[in-house]
């Protein structure tokens, strides 16, 4: 199957689209058709277990792989490292809501999901493309993408990864996950700036041809482990199926019934992933795209317009505090099938900073998608309410998404059965957490995790213990005009 890029319908082959990251000309790569799964197919996918689930529906897009080589990626990506062996289990917290818990990976977050299989996916491409350069993966993160970049490619052969993250705007334990990483090919560094400065910084180095060709001289170059990879997306579609199946399988709906989705949004990543799950043929009604405060795509599904100049929040949900939303360029190339339209929103979102989609696009935006918004405020009450009354613990970006989903089915009266997509542990973000359910947080981040399990008795998860002891590697701050000289000295 080839890939388009989504400004210049340039085309190259799954390996080569995951190989490169990025498109040549900015764009990001698609499927140039989406292979369907019926009924029966999905049959058949209850019947299996995460991996094997993972193994063919990865496969439809990879025609480029052999199923014993992705049988091989999936059985080391979603191994011994994940704390549940469904990998991602389904726990249902009344008749017509459950939670898809995407945390039992080494990182406590949903990341791990794409993140423990890109690095197959990436050096088998790169075999394939006949690469014989060494790649380093730029990675711009928000929180939670740098520490399972890392995790995913530490002392991987072939392979170095640079991480940047936001000064200041990431959690306590966010911050230790990544600079205490281990691993001789590893660096990260903060940026003087927010996320959106961090991952403009980024973009403009793969832009940067005269640095390209340096590095390449000295046998490197650069590839990217964001959301705007293939190689990332397409891991995440395996759980949206494999969360119907589980519902299935457990008699809360039948086979072909509808489900909603309800996603905590950032880059667009995670609930675009399911919405390709739902062109494949995926029974899906709505997905619900839940924002905190910085609730840019709430204003762009109910009015169309696009438009990032606007006050940045720091909320209690860092991974979401994002105003530039990468992925929804794959949305609106495929909705509007265009990549002349496509090309001329992005340019007036880099050069006004925003943009408004023709009226045909916005009807088929709305047709598929709702989407709705919470603050700080009510994430802790939602927190609050769902422990005391059903004694399950939510961490802030599952929460802002169960809110949603309320605020939702109060105001359309939709009781379809809804999957909240539950993308971290609670433990990550213990403070808000321990606030939440009426603890008491007045220490570092770090020494909240045993005090949230005493509180509420749940066992901390492992990669989370014991991380104030870990010696701390990468303490640099760098002004976001200074990234490219960090990544030519990390490679020199
Ligand atoms: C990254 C992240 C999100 C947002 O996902 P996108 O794919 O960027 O929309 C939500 N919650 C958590 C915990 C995350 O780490």
């Amino acid at each position: 199957m080839n890939y388009f890029s989504t400004r210049s319908l340039q085309k190259t082959g799954a390996a080569g689209a995951i190989a490169k990251g990025l498109a040549p000309d900015g764009g990001l790569f698609v499927p140039e058709q989406i292979p369907s799964i019926s009924l029966d197919d999905l049959r058949q996918l209850c019947a299996l277990d995460y991996r094997s689930r993972a193994v063919k529906i990865m496969g439809l897009y990879l025609e480029e792989f052999a199923s014993a080589e992705l049988e091989q990626f999936a059985a080391s990506a979603y191994g011994a490292q994940f704390d549940d062996p469904a990998v991602a289990p389904v726990k249902s917290l009344n008749e017509n809501t459950s939670f898809l818990e995407l945390w039992y990976g080494p990182t406590c977050a949903f990341k791990d999901m794409a993140l423990q299989m890109l690095p197959h996916l990436l050096t088998a491409s790169l075999k394939k493309t006949g690469e014989t350069r060494q790649v380093c993966i730029l990675v711009a993160t928000s929180g939670d993408t740098g520490k399972a970049a890392l995790q995913g490619f530490a002392d991987v052969p072939g392979t170095k990864i640079m991480v940047f993250y936001p000064h200041g705007g990431v959690s306590d334990v966010q911050r230790l996950q990544m600079v205490t990483q281990q691993g001789q090919n590893v660096g990260v560094s903060a940026v003087n700036g927010n996320f959106d400065d961090a991952q403009t910084g980024v973009k403009q180095i793969f832009g940067d041809a005269a640095m390209a060709e340096r590095l390449s001289e000295r046998g490197w170059f650069l590839s990217s482990a964001n959301s705007i990879n293939w190689g990332r997306l397409l891991p995440q579609i395996v759980y949206y199926i494999s969360a119907y199946c589980d519902e299935v399988n457990a008699g809360r709906i039948t086979m072909g019934e509808k489900i909603n989705f309800v996603v905590p949004t950032g880059n667009f990543g995670n609930i675009l992933a399911g919405w390709y799950a739902k062109q494949m043929g995926l029974p899906v009604n709505r997905f619900v795209c839940a924002s905190n405060e910085n609730n840019v795509l709430t204003e762009f599904i109910r009015t169309g317009t696009y438009n990032k100049n606007r006050p940045f929040h720091v909320t209690a949900s860092p991974s979401m505090d994002i105003l530039v939303s990468s992925n929804l360029e794959r949305l609106l190339f495929t909705l509007s099938g265009s990549a002349p339209e496509t090309d001329g929103y992005m340019r007036a979102l880099r050069e006004q900073g925003q943009y408004t989609v023709s009226a045909a696009l916005l009807e088929k935006l709305q047709a598929e998608f709702s989407c709705g918004f919470c603050d700080d405020e009510r994430t802790r009450a939602a927190i609050g309410r769902v422990w005391a009354e059903h004694h399950y613990l939510m961490d802030t970006h599952t929460a802002v998404a169960y809110q949603v989903l309320e605020d939702y089915r109060a105001e359309t009266g939709d009781q379809t059965p809804a999957v909240v997509v539950s993308t971290a542990s609670p433990f990550k973000f213990c403070d808000h957490v321990l606030r939440a359910v009426g603890g008491n947080a007045d220490a570092p981040g770090v020494q909240l995790i045993d005090r949230l399990s005493e509180t509420t008795g749940i066992p901390a998860p492992a990669p989370l213990a014991g991380l104030d002891q870990r010696e701390v590697r990468f303490g640099s701050v760098v002004e976001k005009e200074a990234m490219p000289q960090a990544v030519e000295s990390f490679l020199a």
